[in-house]
């Protein structure tokens, strides 16, 4: 028997969804009465909230493990353990056998973590790794405390089966929360602090309402709300991005020009064998309609280099690809297969050193044009929102409306929108000197 914990520790990995869980996760254990630290290794309990994304996750999970029964133990100390999303959902009894852990508890069932918690407090280990039908959300207390840019979750899991992706597989099929709820959350949200909300989801754009009405119906809804200034979503599949959410990039002032849009690969054959259901032509004349109709908008994506039979002639598409788009800034990956997954068992396997060659190409290319994106924006004047204090004294830190990081010397508050014109560019950020401050 351990006695109930009174202060935690939470810990996510991974993506803004995992982010946005280990918040709620805080939120329910604050909730029941515990106290969060910062400390991991001053914890009763520590939530490891997993991500089965990169490479070696479970490995890493299991050392994240060890080190912290380690550093306990020097105190005298034997905190509760337990671990929570995809490696949770993807490991489950495995990890309670291997690593002794308290809890392990998937990503649709965190609401249940205080009671998990409490029973593995009498005793033995448990396991809660259900997809029930009824959401978790309702379980989840109302927010209270944010900073000026939240996440809010409003769709999860995926139908699409990318065959190199575990996400199928450990958040489950494509599930749309309610519109009232999101907005009731959303309000919530703007009245403890935020002024921009990125709604998240695996496959965000195929939000669907009651009536099957796409994601610009609820941004719509949104855009209704007083003193939310900003909105953005992530992450999109090129299938889902519908004329109506198009449109409401031109139609909604307070929807971010900014659209994360997965490509993957620029090889036909490539995009066939991951399963992605769409083409390189057809993603180009998608880009073409989005910028058609918002001409300022920044673009992101993600890469994988290296995937099983990629040939150099059709790595070479992907570097063509890139220079057709033009991204304002993406993420790229080498290939690693995810066990279970269909990719996992092809043939082909890229060399690692050809891997590491590919990826080195693609990120210069990448680089380049985040560089020449960020240049663009010299002399230009933008809002940005405040987040937090920079490294200076009087120096603040904030966010423009293509998602670049931009510092300048002002008396603004966190959560305030400054307009800035852009005295600086490097590649990775921006300096501004304040120009006017917009009405809070
Ligand atoms: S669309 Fe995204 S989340 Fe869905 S299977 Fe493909 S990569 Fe995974």
């Amino acid at each position: 028997m351990t006695p109930p914990p009174k202060t935690f520790h939470v810990k996510s990995f991974g993506c803004q969804m995992n982010v946005y869980d280990g918040e709620r996760m805080g939120e329910l254990m604050a909730a029941e009465g515990m106290t969060a630290t910062a400390d991991a290794d001053a914890a009763d309990l520590v939530v490891l909230n997993t991500c089965h994304i990169r490479e070696r996750a479970t490995e890493k999970v299991y050392s994240d493990i060890g080190r912290i029964r380690k550093n306990a133990r020097v105190q005298g100390r034997e905190p509760m353990i337990a671990v929570a999303g995809c490696v949770a959902q993807a490991e489950g009894a495995e990890i309670v056998a291997r690593a002794k852990v308290d809890v392990v508890v998937g990503p649709q069932a965190y609401h249940n973590l205080p009671g998990l918690v409490a029973r593995a407090a009498s005793g033995a280990p448990v396991l809660d790794t259900d997809m029930p039908a009824e959401s978790k959300f309702g379980a989840l207390p109302r927010r209270r405390r944010v900073g000026p840019s939240a996440f809010l979750t409003v769709q999860e899991g995926c139908d699409k089966f990318c065959t190199y992706c575990v996400v199928p597989y450990t958040r489950g099929a494509e599930v749309s929360r309610r519109m009232a709820a999101i907005v009731d959350e959303a309000k919530a949200l703007v009245d403890a602090g935020a002024r921009e909300i990125t709604l998240l989801g695996q496959n965000v754009n195929g939000w669907r309402d009651a009536d099957r009405n796409g994601l610009e119906a609820l941004i719509h809804a949104l855009d209704r709300i007083e003193g939310l200034a900003r909105i953005r979503y992530t992450t999109s599949h090129p299938n889902d991005m519908t004329d109506g959410l198009i449109e409401a990039h031109v139609s909604v002032e307070k929807l971010m020009p900014f659209l994360h849009l997965p490509v993957q690969a620029g090889s036909d054959r490539v995009l066939k064998a991951m399963n992605r259901s769409h083409t390189r032509d057809g993603y180009l004349r998608l880009i073409e309609r989005i910028r058609a109709a918002r001409p300022d908008i920044a673009l992101s994506g993600d890469f994988i280099v290296g995937f099983p039979g990629e040939t150099d002639a059709e790595f070479e598409e992907t570097l063509s690809l890139v220079d057709a788009v033009g991204y304002a800034q993406a993420f790229s990956f080498k290939y690693s297969p995810r066990p279970g997954t269909p990719a996992a068992a092809m043939d082909g396997a890229v060399p690692a050193q050809v891997m590491d060659e590919r990826l080195q190409r693609l990120q210069a290319a990448l680089n380049r044009d985040q560089a020449a994106f960020n240049a663009a924006s010299l002399g230009r004047t933008c809002t940005v929102l405040i987040e937090r204090k920079g490294k200076l004294p009087g120096q603040m830190l904030g966010k423009s409306p293509w998602l670049q990081s931009v510092h300048l010397m002002t008396d603004a508050g966190v959560g305030d929108l400054v307009e800035v014109e852009v005295v600086r560019a490097d590649p990775n950020s921006l300096a501004g000197v304040e120009r006017v401050r917009a009405a809070a």
